[in-house]
């Protein structure tokens, strides 16, 4: 499959398969999916716990959300325009997010993370847009992780602040002083190969404080969190309200489609700016969205979530402490990340993840997990044996 891709595809494979991210000889290219079950190319069977690199909610193939997909494929899928379903999803979304009035969709997160600078800056008149450092919001130029292939002027408006950092971001907005039209930042830090951190309450508030003072935008991503980690928006706890939020991977349980969510307040700028690709009204995924987010809410799902993940996070954080090998666990339980104590590339971490594949797991060295609501006792008992095998080889790699 590799050399096949190489040599029609320009590096063979892209974004998080890349060779460099993973271990050698990891799978790359995947047969089959069912449940928390995932089989590669030379169907090698291990439990998910990447879940598509976070689409996948409910586990893969589940029946009512294929059902629903189904029932909709019969009747239409792409149309002239749209079905009653694109207005049936709206009406969920807008009951289910605390703060949302109106929602408009697209494919991907890059799409509406894209998508509210625009409306954020047709709102203000402004051009700034203040950027959390090392945050991913997708791959278009403002945004995409490298400089290859854009130009200074794609990032000629993006501003730089540390997260959780008030010092640093009100300095970003001093320097583009009259020109901040928003910050977007995501609920909590959570950028690829680096520990992941809750937002600081006073943060966040100062973040809102800053945008009330500006008349700027507040735009939360939540791209990664939405549906995995909260039901519903993921700074409700903190009663801290976005004017625009974005939403993609959970909401259809793996079917392409991606939300923006915002206040009265955008909506006069949603209608001004042209909103629309060809594939954006299509109707299968939006009725595999409100079949996965109604059957979220029916069975409670991102708790479900939250104490999977809890378990498979307390389970290996013992068997580092009992083995004696240092290691950080960071982030919600439903998306845990693992770093090893002074691991440059990291080395130690793909060895790790390696020797839990070979035992049929896999999960990622570089970017946090995804749990999803298909890991039942004995996955997760699975999980935990892979898991310590795992430490026990790098254990005996270090003492021989
Ligand atoms: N925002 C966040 C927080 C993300 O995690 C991602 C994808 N990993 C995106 C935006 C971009 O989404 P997509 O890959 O669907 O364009």
């Amino acid at each position: 499959m590799r050399e096949r891709a190489h040599r029609v595809i320009p590096g063979g494979i892209y974004g998080h398969n890349m060779d460099k991210f993973l271990w050698p000889g990891a799978p790359q290219f995947w047969s089959r999916a069912h449940g928390a079950l995932i089989w590669d190319a030379d169907g090698k069977e291990y439990v998910d716990l990447m879940c598509s690199w976070g689409p996948i909610v409910h586990g893969h193939n589940h029946p009512v959300v294929e059902a629903a997909a189904a029932t909709q494929r019969h009747l239409m899928d792409t149309a002239n325009g749209p079905g009653e379903i694109f207005v049936e999803l709206a009406e969920l979304l807008v009951g289910i997010v605390s703060y949302a009035d109106w929602a408009v969709f697209a494919k991907s997160g890059t799409d509406v993370t894209t998508l509210a600078l625009m409306l954020a800056r047709a709102a203000t008149g402004r051009r700034t847009v203040l950027v959390a450092r090392r945050s991913f919001h997708g791959t278009a130029p403002w945004c995409n992780p490298r400089d290859t292939g854009t130009t200074p002027g794609d990032r000629a408006h993006i501003a730089y602040f540390e997260y959780n950092d008030p010092t640093s971001l009100h300095a970003a907005a001093a320097a583009h002083s009259g020109d901040v039209a928003a910050v977007i930042l995501t609920p909590h830090s959570h950028p690829a190969a680096y520990t992941q951190e809750e937002v600081r309450e006073d943060f966040a508030r100062g973040v809102r404080r800053l945008c009330d003072t500006l008349g700027a935008c507040l735009i939360l991503d939540e791209v990664r969190t939405g549906f995995r980690v909260s039901f519903g928006s993921s700074w409700d706890h903190l009663g801290i309200r976005p004017d625009l939020s974005c939403w993609s991977k959970a909401i259809a349980n793996g079917y392409p489609v991606s939300a923006l969510l915002g206040t009265e307040s955008l909506r006069d700028a949603a209608r001004q700016v042209y909103i629309g690709g060809t594939f954006w009204t299509s109707a299968v995924p939006m009725a595999a969205a409100v079949a996965c987010i109604t059957l979220l809410q029916e069975s409670d799902g991102v708790a479900t979530m939250a104490a999977t993940g809890q378990r498979i996070v307390d389970g290996i954080r013992g068997q580092a402490e009992s083995t004696g090998i240092d290691i950080v666990m960071s982030g919600p339980p439903a998306m845990p990340y693992i770093e090893f104590r002074d691991d440059d590339d990291p080395t130690v971490a793909k060895r790790w993840a390696a020797a839990v594949a070979e035992r049929g797991v896999y999960l990622n060295p570089t970017h946090n997990w995804f749990i999803s609501t298909a890991l039942d006792e004995q996955h997760v008992d699975r999980v935990l044996d892979a898991t310590a095998g795992a430490f026990d080889t790098l254990l005996h790699r270090r003492l021989g």
